[in-house]
């Protein structure tokens, strides 16, 4: 058997815009500029662990290393190194590329992701041949079968990928995974002239996981982690493919262990995609929060094509049904000028988002915009690690540059200083979500979708004290007591727990607020933990993870905070039921109260 490592760049990852961390898009992009109320989270590199787990060899994938660990496995020569890396780590790649050659030079090292593509379009054929032997653009499993001799049209299996999840930090540092990653399909056929994921796919889309391979792997993970709030279905615009949603759906209601009750997930769409649907049949669908790539008002006149129908009314439309929607908005195309491109963020401001993100028109190498500026003769030679989605890289038609970066900060700060806090917003569009299904003449929305609602708007309540207490101004304050009216309209007063909680978090709020004032934590961008993903392919897998864990760097700080978080819970999961009992018994007694509401309750 070949041995094979993976791994993504060494750490320390460089900044991003605003000195943000590259590898935490809720802070980075979804919840940007909102004073404590900005959330953090992490990701995974869910591309690599699908090829590890569809090979027959066993393999190491390295997730975030140190140089020092980096090192210490080169020297155990592989046959083949993959390295998977956003190009905005370019610099970095090719110095472990370097000491690749340098310590193992029998090795074979294979680029892959965006990066590669970049790196492909990039350099000259000599410099390539020098650092790498081989790039893979497009879909890894099948390039790592055919590279390793194996049969490229075997099914593909996924299996409890590494969970994703974000919070407050001053509430939660390190938020477990809360949410499952499942992937239905790669590439898509929009063919936006900026997009690297289209290029990389030759704008077609490969689907990967049908729809009951969907929902077995959806219900594995329910059953396996109890506490699941969700799943993302990764696709470029999942909701294109109608027949998978709708047999998702299908599968999702006739299912009575979890139901509509449990099981929803996120997944990514766009305007055209959504009008394929009657609005009301989408939340039987399971669908709870998706990504709309809006990028401008003036998109569908220009040539976009999956921006073809309005999308603002497209997103009121979800928002109104609990819907959850995160929107992308670009800076700088062509058409932009000092005028129109404060119509597009005003518009995007309009669409209400429950979290957002601003970027600037970037041409990322090797896609057909990159080709067409360097024609031009429009792209500024810029570091590699300034090539993201804040990045430039090319002569704006109307804007010089720090323009464009004036105007995404103050998009971001007009969309706070609007709508206020994105827990609010999410708390919002859970509670139009439980109005709605109640509303419903069909029986599953009235009794499940709408206990899932419940459930959610319970859990945000105890927010509100803190994001009333430090809105960004009258506007949002006023916004945030009228939420907190009609959660008491629905729902009745708060249960005690409910009020105890909500004062813990004002005391954290204020000590957040404290902490950001002496020392912001925008000083501090995040690094991620590193980790070591063993597939040993012993058979481990069948019935939990294909992987074991390991924590190579031992982090006392972390072992600490687990520790006291694990305290701290033990003692609010004792009082909360306490403070609770009367309401308890009265539920348990009531046979008017709904078996979801008790179970909340409970
Ligand atoms: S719709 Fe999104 S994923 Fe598809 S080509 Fe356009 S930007 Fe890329």
């Amino acid at each position: 058997m070949p041995k094979i490592l993976f791994s993504t760049p060494c750490q320390p990852y460089p900044t991003q815009f605003n000195n943000v961390s590259l590898t935490d898009a809720s802070s980075q992009r979804f919840t940007q500029q909102q004073d404590i109320f900005t959330m953090s989270g992490h990701m995974h590199c869910h591309g690599t662990h699908l090829i590890a787990q569809n090979i027959s060899a066993p393999s190491i994938f390295l997730e975030y290393p140190t140089w020092d660990y980096f090192e210490k496995e080169v020297r155990k020569e592989y046959d083949f190194i993959g390295i998977t890396f956003f190009q905005t780590c370019m610099d970095i790649v090719l110095d472990m590329c370097r000491m690749i050659r340098r310590l193992s030079p029998h090795t074979k090292i294979v680029l892959g992701h965006y990066g590669a593509l970049a790196f492909n379009a990039f350099f000259p054929e000599d410099f390539k041949r020098e650092h790498a032997d081989y790039v893979c653009i497009g879909e890894g499993v099948s390039f790592f079968r055919q590279l390793l001799g194996e049969a490229i049209d075997a099914p593909i299996e996924q299996r409890q990928f590494p969970r994703c999840s974000d919070n407050l930090p001053w509430l939660d540092k390190h938020p477990r995974g809360a949410v499952g990653f499942v992937v239905a399909g790669l590439g898509c056929p929009s063919a936006c002239d900026f997009c690297a994921t289209t290029e990389m796919h030759a704008n077609e889309r490969i689907q990967l996981y049908p729809p009951d391979k969907l929902f077995e792997e959806i219900k594995r993970v329910y059953q396996t982690f109890p506490e699941t709030m969700g799943i993302i279905i990764y696709d470029e615009d999942w909701l294109k493919y109608t027949e998978e949603v709708r047999e998702l759906g299908r599968l999702i209601q006739e299912d009575t262990e979890f139901g509509l009750r449990k099981i929803n997930f996120v997944a990514a769409s766009s305007v055209e995609s959504l009008s394929q649907y009657a609005w009301d049949e989408l939340p039987l669908t399971g669908f709870k929060a998706t990504f709309i790539g809006v990028e401008s008002k003036f998109a569908p006149t220009e040539g976009y094509q999956k921006r073809a129908g309005e999308a603002k009314d497209t997103i009121h439309q979800l928002l109104s049904r609990g819907i959850t929607c995160s929107g992308g908005l670009m800076l700088g195309f062509d058409f932009h000028d000092r005028v129109n491109i404060l119509e597009d963020i005003n518009y995007y401001i309009a669409c209400e988002m429950t979290n957002h993100q601003i970027s600037r028109v970037s041409p990322f190498p090797g896609t057909p915009l990159w080709h067409r500026l360097k024609e031009e003769d429009r792209l500024y030679d810029i570091p590699w690690v300034d090539q993201s989605f804040y990045g430039g890289g090319m002569k704006y038609r109307n804007f010089e540059p720090h323009e464009l970066e004036s105007l995404t900060l103050e998009g971001y700060r007009k969309f706070y200083e609007t709508w206020g806090p994105t827990v609010m917003r999410l708390l919002k569009v859970e509670l139009n979500g439980y109005e709605w299904c109640r509303a419903s003449n069909n029986k599953l929305l009235r009794q499940e979708r709408a206990g899932l609602h419940q459930e959610t708007a319970q859990m945000l309540f105890p927010m509100i004290r803190a994001c009333e207490h430090f809105a960004p101004n009258g506007l949002v304050r006023r916004r945030i007591r009228q939420t907190q009216e009609r959660y008491i309209k629905l729902f009745g007063k708060p249960r005690r727990s409910q009020e105890v909680m909500s004062y813990f978090v004002l005391a954290e709020a204020f000590r957040a607020k404290i902490q950001e004032a002496i020392d912001p934590r925008n000083r501090h961008p995040k690094q991620e933990p590193f980790k070591v993903y063993i597939y040993e392919k012993n058979g481990q897998g069948k019935n939990g993870a294909p992987y074991k864990v390991l924590y190579p760097v031992r982090d006392r700080g972390y072992e600490f905070y687990q520790a006291w978080r694990g305290i701290k819970e033990g003692a609010l999961g004792k009082l909360m039921p306490f403070l609770d009992k009367d309401r308890i018994a009265e539920a348990e007694e009531s046979p008017a109260i709904s078996s979801s509401v008790k179970f909340k309750l409970l």
